[in-house]
């Protein structure tokens, strides 16, 4: 039997690589991607995709012709974009493979050749503005791939959720004032974490106001605490939206063992949540569900996410994570973030 699901990942998104000793986007975490991916494949579990590049030119779709042009020049030499973002002579391989890979990811779900197809790139993209590199991110992958649904195959409603630990400001200003993409995201508090932006207020502009929601969520936000803003606020909203496809900006910085966050989803978390987005997916959709690696730092979690990915077509997760009881003062400052979170959406969705 073919397998559901498919992972596209390969040697090349290793090209990218820090200049310094050390940063915590490194080829590392490909790599671990890569090596259970393979493992997965070898037993029948995920088809293993090769990644496909595009043309320079065709970062044009969501970015500027100026900053397209200055991250391939930069591209030669190693050095910092901003403070965290770098680039070096193997960066603009990886980044047009990442851009084509996410494209592929969002047409071969869209195709339904795969129930779940993973994209599992770098760098990753949802921090790439349209004239901004940031945050460890040069192109806006996920952005691209939704662009080109549209340019491409003539979709007029596509939902991106992003469940990575921070808010994805390039994601979000890329489509700021449209409403043929829905973005909706959960990130950790903007007021402890980068880039210091996404609150619920912060909902578009112009024909694109109520098409993006920020739902922010407590430092030490819980599996549960995450469900329920799934099923209050994300999941509501996309009913009504009626989205012909879904994509995911996956981050596995949201788990509790994260090195540069303070949420506390567990995988078993990430598995109950995603399993929720995919049967939402397919029941609004018809389609497969595509997802594309953001952030996650933590080696062990990014590589067992690989398994919480391929058992997304399954009843149960596949592994079992002692989920934490958030504190009290927690889970009352998320009854207040949701309740900001529907008031400030009250003039556009009946939540
Ligand atoms: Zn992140």
């Amino acid at each position: 039997m073919q397998p559901q699901t498919a992972v596209i990942t390969g040697e090349v998104f290793e090209k990218h690589r820090p200049p310094g000793y050390s940063h915590p986007e490194r080829p590392a975490r490909v790599r671990v991607i890569r090596e259970e991916a393979a493992r997965l494949a070898s037993d029948g579990i995920v088809a293993l995709l090769e990644p496909r590049s595009v043309p320079l030119e065709e970062a044009t779709r969501v970015h500027d012709q100026d900053y397209v042009g200055m991250v391939a020049e930069a591209s030669e030499y190693p050095q910092y974009l901003d403070p965290d973002t770098y680039v070096g002579p193997g960066s603009l391989e990886a980044a047009l493979h990442a851009l084509g890979t996410a494209y592929e990811a969002a047409r071969l779900a869209y195709e339904g050749r795969y129930r779940v197809v993973y994209a599992a790139v770098r760098p990753p993209g949802h921090h790439a503005g349209k004239r901004r590199a940031a945050g460890f991110c040069l192109f806006n992958n996920i952005a691209y791939a939704a662009q080109r649904m549209i340019e491409d195959h003539g979709l007029k409603r596509i939902a991106i959720i992003d469940v990575d630990a921070h808010w994805g400001d390039g994601t979000a200003e890329i489509f700021y004032d449209r409403r043929d993409v829905l973005y909706i995201s959960f990130h950790q508090d903007p007021r402890t974490l980068y880039p210091g932006r996404g609150f619920p207020e912060e909902l578009g502009r112009g024909e694109g106001l109520g098409y993006t929601v920020n739902i922010m969520m407590p430092p030490l936000a819980t599996d549960q605490l995450y469900l329920k803003a799934w099923h209050e606020i994300a999941m509501p909203i996309l009913e009504r939206y009626k989205p012909q496809l879904i994509l995911v900006s996956l981050g596995f910085d949201a788990h509790k063992d994260d090195p540069l966050t303070d949420l506390a989803l567990t995988l078993e978390g990430y598995w109950a949540l995603l399993r929720e987005v995919l049967v939402l997916a397919e029941r609004l959709t018809g389609r497969g569900l595509a997802l594309m690696l953001e952030g996650g730092y933590d080696l062990r979690v990014l590589r067992d996410g690989v398994r919480v990915v391929a058992s997304l077509t399954e009843e149960e997760p596949p592994v079992r994570e002692e989920s934490v009881e958030a504190p009290g003062e927690t889970v009352g400052r998320f009854r207040r973030f949701v309740e900001r979170v529907k008031k400030a959406l009250e003039p556009y969705w009946e939540l």
